[in-house]
């Protein structure tokens, strides 16, 4: 895929939940890209250019328009003004797509996907490929959140589940309410049965949560297993 600059402007921005927005960009030129890619944001803040590395969360059979999926870092320097300014009409630099985690690298009939916190908008995109086109054997999706009311894009997933056999989907979360029927831990809690076998994995999130769940992947025997990370540092 060619890496190229476009001009943006935001024209929709959806609360998924306390701290995390979906924003949705117009692109002044369509663009092709491999779910798993991210693009380099560019903001002006204050006469300031800031960049800023954002996963694509929306298919890649949309070219006119891509989404990203954002988690306030309250005392960050670009993410608050998501939460205090209207940003619709804003107009923003991009460059991409980027990034090494792209579908076109996954060859196996066994998917796994694990998705911590705003991890999951890229999962997404990646899971509407696999389940649209590259037709696999299995899809396993596992969602971490820190709380129930934190567990993004869930009408999603679980009508994705229903519609195609081969995917699977387990939300997770660290802190549960009291009578919750959610599944309490970390995922790394929840992959003793899975069978990596011949398969490929992608980890998504926050880099420490990444590498913790691969330490644990590590420690399990498998053969022809292919590692694909995306940490958000
Ligand atoms: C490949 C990639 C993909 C990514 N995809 C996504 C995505 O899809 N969604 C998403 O939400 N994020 C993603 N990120 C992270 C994103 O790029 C930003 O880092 C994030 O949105 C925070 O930006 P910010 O300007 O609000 O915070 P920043 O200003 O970058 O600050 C981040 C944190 O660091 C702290 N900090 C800042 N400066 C200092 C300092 N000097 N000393 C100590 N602490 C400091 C802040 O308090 C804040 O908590 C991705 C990152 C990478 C590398």
């Amino acid at each position: 895929m060619n890496i190229r600059k476009f001009n943006g402007e935001i024209v929709v921005i959806t609360d998924l939940s306390k701290t995390a927005k979906e924003v949705k960009i117009k692109l002044s030129e369509p663009i092709d890209f491999n779910s798993g890619s991210f693009m380099n944001v560019f903001f002006d803040i204050n006469g300031e250019i800031v960049r800023r590395a954002y996963s694509i969360s929306s298919s890649s059979d949309d070219h006119g328009y891509i989404t990203f999926t954002i988690r306030l870092s309250p005392n960050g320097l670009v993410t608050p003004i998501f939460w205090n300014k209207n940003m619709i009409g804003q107009k923003v630099e991009l460059m991409g797509p980027l990034g090494l985690n792209t579908i076109d690298k996954m060859n196996h009939d066994k998917i796994y996907l694990f998705a911590f916190g705003v991890g999951v908008g890229v999962v997404k995109s990646i899971a509407d490929y696999f389940s649209n086109y590259k037709k696999v054997n299995n899809l396993t999706i596992i969602t971490g959140s820190r709380s129930e009311d934190e567990i993004l894009y869930d009408l999603y997933f679980k009508e994705l589940a229903n519609s195609h056999k081969n995917v699977s989907v387990l939300n997770v979360v660290s802190k549960s309410e009291e009578n919750s029927k959610i599944p309490k831990g970390y995922i790394q809690d929840f992959i003793d049965n899975l069978d990596f076998n011949n398969s490929d994995i992608y980890v998504c999130g926050q880099e420490k949560a990444c590498n913790d769940l691969i330490s644990k992947v590590n420690s399990m025997s498998h053969n022809d297993c292919s590692l694909f990370i995306e940490g958000f540092h």
